[in-house]
């Protein structure tokens, strides 16, 4: 398999089609629903394992244990919040995962009385008070690097009393760019935009899509004494060290717009702005990069073709955002498999043909000798050190688009972002299915992890 973590010495060009019987969207969606709901029977198989080892747990009065185990499961679901529901004859314990609850587990009465006594004790809530909500906050120090710190509430209801707890991960530290797992052609655009004096770099994608992290590994990056790094943000999510950092206040009127203009008089070399999010703080923010700065953003947009025409469709002048614009990096979060429980499968028929659908742009001959023989691909199947889900951490999926002086030149002509993107196309832009499923391919994440995030 090709490792495109190092220059390969033939770039990937596009070559003749291959025979592919998927042929268009209606077909490849219907394939995509049938490979999720397989998604969702080996989900329901990782439940049944976290509760067999919560049962095991429980039993043997380790509730310590069971109580560790569910808080690293519920991470390694992908969820950030668990929910104890009491009923007259069990708990049920259900995580909010993707934005809807899955129920995980049952409990019996006792099993619960057991881990509920842990949890209020862990959090230093009162045992014997049962009839008011209580709040509160426990850490699981168990885990390679950091801690995990966990919110509780618990309220009293007829059948006993309910706890939501929301788990809030640490060990979460800022990335390197180069570790954020671009591909060494957009690695290598992003250093040149980064290297510059002025222009402007946007981080596009839906909300909780990793656009913050990207941007706070740049300036992570960016960051020496002899530089001036302002940013304006909604709220502030990390804390940088050596680096200026402010917050909108909406209430006050000190907002995007108005901000942006007091952080310009502030001398800075490098502006970092939250969001875009209308005309007049992408005019300033353009202005900026074309007076001199550095200029990081994002905007709330799927792909890198919709948000020049997003910023274009704002009013933004074509002959102020071809000379602002440098690079526009589009991106997704997909889960990573753990490694401690990894395994390779071949991939099947229909799995196959749709990873040929989605990389027939690029030809699949240039990315895997094995295509003809079919994929190989990787799935986790639970351990202890994923909490049972088969996935630890998460990394980003890009499509990377760098004005080249072409690319410039078209958008002050008025070219469509059809055209921008096909002429993007010729200079190894990758799009974001693509770079999802060569990550699949290296055995980062799975191939259904891609398609849930991809539309
Ligand atoms: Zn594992």
């Amino acid at each position: 398999m090709t490792d495109f973590s190092h220059p390969p010495r033939v770039l990937p060009k596009p070559v003749e089609p291959l025979p592919i019987p998927i042929e268009n969207d209606n077909e490849f969606r219907i394939v995509k629903t049938a490979i999720l709901s397989e998604t969702h029977v080996r989900l329901e198989e990782k439940f049944a394992e976290l509760e067999r080892h919560l049962h095991k747990s429980l039993l043997a009065q380790d509730s310590e244990t069971a109580l560790i185990l569910l808080t690293k499961g519920a991470l390694g679901l992908g969820s950030s919040d668990i929910h104890y529901d009491v009923t007259e004859t069990e708990a049920e314990i259900r995580m909010r995962i993707d934005g809807s609850l899955a129920t995980v587990l049952r409990l019996s009465r006792p099993e619960y009385k057991l881990l509920l006594e842990r949890l209020k004790y862990k959090s230093e809530l009162k045992l014997n008070i049962t009839n008011i909500p209580q709040d509160g906050k426990y850490r699981i120090t168990e885990v390679a690097d950091g801690h995990i710190d966990v919110r509780v509430s618990t309220l009293p209801v007829r059948t006993g009393e309910n706890v939501v707890c929301r788990v809030l991960d640490s060990t979460k530290s800022i990335p390197k760019v180069e570790e954020l797992g671009f591909i060494w052609t957009s690695k290598r655009q992003i250093d040149k935009s980064l290297n510059k004096k002025s222009g402007m770099i946007l981080v596009t994608g839906p909300t909780g899509s990793g656009k913050t992290t990207t941007l706070y590994s740049m300036m992570q990056d960016l960051n020496i004494p002899t530089r001036k790094i302002i940013t304006l943000e909604d709220p502030i999510e990390y804390e940088l060290p050596g680096i200026v950092q402010s917050e909108v206040n909406e209430k006050n009127g000190y907002n995007f717009h108005s901000g942006l203009k007091a952080l310009m008089r502030q001398d800075p070399d490098i502006i970092m702005i939250g969001e875009i999010r209308d005309l007049e703080t992408a005019n300033t923010a353009a202005q900026g990069a074309l007076t001199g700065h550095l200029v990081l953003s994002t905007l709330h947009t799927k792909s890198a073709s919709e948000t020049l025409e997003r910023l274009l469709n704002m009013g933004l002048p074509p002959y102020i955002l071809s000379s602002a614009i440098d690079i526009i990096i589009a991106q997704r979060l997909v889960r990573r498999l753990c490694t401690h429980c990894i395994e390779t499968y071949q991939a099947d028929e229909s799995q196959n043909d749709i990873i040929r659908w989605m990389m027939r742009d690029i030809g699949i001959e240039a990315v895997s000798k094995a295509h003809k023989r079919g994929f190989k691909l990787s799935r986790s199947t639970g351990c202890d050190r994923c909490g049972y889900s088969g996935y630890k951490g998460r990394m980003g999926i890009y499509e990377v688009l760098y004005v080249s002086d072409t690319i410039r030149a078209m958008i002050r002509s008025g070219a469509s972002p059809v055209e921008i993107m096909a002429e993007a196309r010729k200079n190894d832009l990758m799009l974001m299915r693509e770079d999802g499923v060569l990550k699949a391919m290296r055995g980062k994440t799975s191939l259904e992890e891609v398609f849930s995030v991809i539309d």
